[in-house]
């Protein structure tokens, strides 16, 4: 669960078959790594972000695509208290049911098409752990840092089911920001978009978007055609600021399903290790003590039958801050 490691955009032909780029390309395509989350029989996540190209998009800075996963032979998913700092988590599951319970007091279950937003602020510790009655667990965790004027803010946890809007072949579920005409009620800290999206076979959508912020497509489930590039099944499309709108292609027969997160750039750099975000090494060294020393900070997690997760070594260098290149490199036309 550490967020710090090594990745690569990989800029991608445009596949059009002419050789030449297409005007509109400069979708970045960010691939992922497989990442063990631990414990005994550890279940692997797909980890598009952060990496060494990109470390947020808006102010979301880490996106865990993980499933279908046959959790008979998995065993799922069993996380263990452990702690979190100037971030915001959001499960949001296609399948299964995960139980969450964290030391503000939470205890909800997290089902398919529904948000479960966790602010964690100056400190909170949660559990994860797929039901009993979970076979096939499939979905995505996503953070959110918080900006500096909010990062020690208190303890929260957030339910909304947003209702699914019919746009152009397209099923939308709006579960932070606005799209599609639809609103999340969820407030941000940023201005922020979450939406999952559904297209139908071989069906075009295009969705107005912000001008003012830059976005990530997800892709779950099948192929899209995202501004002129074929995105794959776990790959994430970056666009930058300046789009009024984004066309979504489903090239395949079935339906495809995606993640678009978006948000004006986070201006601030960052510190990101384990389950902390913060701005200085210091930051997250007095937040490993806290967590080690059982700090009220993190509070207590009721409910959960094991011990909590300890945290790892901090590395010998000193934690640098990071944040996004302000002109990405060779990886966008
Ligand atoms: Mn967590």
């Amino acid at each position: 669960m550490s967020g710090v490691g090594a990745g690569r955009a990989a800029p991608r032909a445009d596949d059009d078959g002419s050789g030449e780029p297409s005007p509109d390309a400069g979708v970045e395509v960010l691939t992922a790594r497989d990442v063990p989350l631990g414990g005994p029989r550890a279940m692997t996540v797909r980890r598009t972000l952060p990496q060494r190209a990109r470390t947020l998009i808006g102010a979301w800075c880490f996106i865990d695509h993980y499933g279908p996963d046959d959790v008979a032979g998995t065993g799922g998913m069993d996380v263990a208290p452990h702690p979190h700092i100037g971030l915001q988590t959001v499960s949001w599951l296609f399948s299964g049911e995960i139980e969450h319970r964290d030391s503000l007091g939470s205890h909800a279950f997290v089902r398919p098409g529904e948000l479960n937003l966790m602010t964690g602020g100056h400190g909170i510790s949660h559990t994860e752990v797929s039901t009993p009655g979970t076979t096939v667990l499939h979905g995505v965790q996503l953070w959110v840092a918080l900006p500096e004027e909010h990062r020690g803010t208190g303890r929260d946890f957030r339910h909304h089911a947003p209702s699914p809007v019919h746009r152009d072949g397209a099923t939308i579920r709006v579960f932070l920001g606005s799209l599609a005409e639809e609103t999340s009620p969820v407030p941000t800290f940023t201005p922020l978009l979450g939406a999952e999206i559904v297209i139908g076979p071989r069906a075009t959508t295009t969705l107005d978007t912000d001008t003012a912020f830059e976005h990530g497509l997800l892709v779950d489930q099948g192929s899209i055609r995202v501004e002129g590039t074929l995105l794959n099944g776990a790959e994430l499309g970056y666009l930058g600021p300046g789009r009024d709108s984004v066309t979504l292609t489903n090239e395949t027969d079935a339906p495809a399903r995606a993640v678009l997160v978006g948000g004006t750039p986070f201006e601030e750099q960052i510190v990101m290790w384990w389950n902390f975000v913060g701005r200085s090494h210091q930051d997250i060294a007095e937040a490993r003590e806290d967590w080690a020393a059982a700090s009220d900070r993190f509070g207590h997690v009721d409910g959960y039958p094991g011990d909590r997760i300890p945290a790892p070594a901090l590395p010998n260098a000193v934690l640098a801050p990071r944040g996004n290149p302000t002109r990405p490199k060779g990886s966008t036309r």
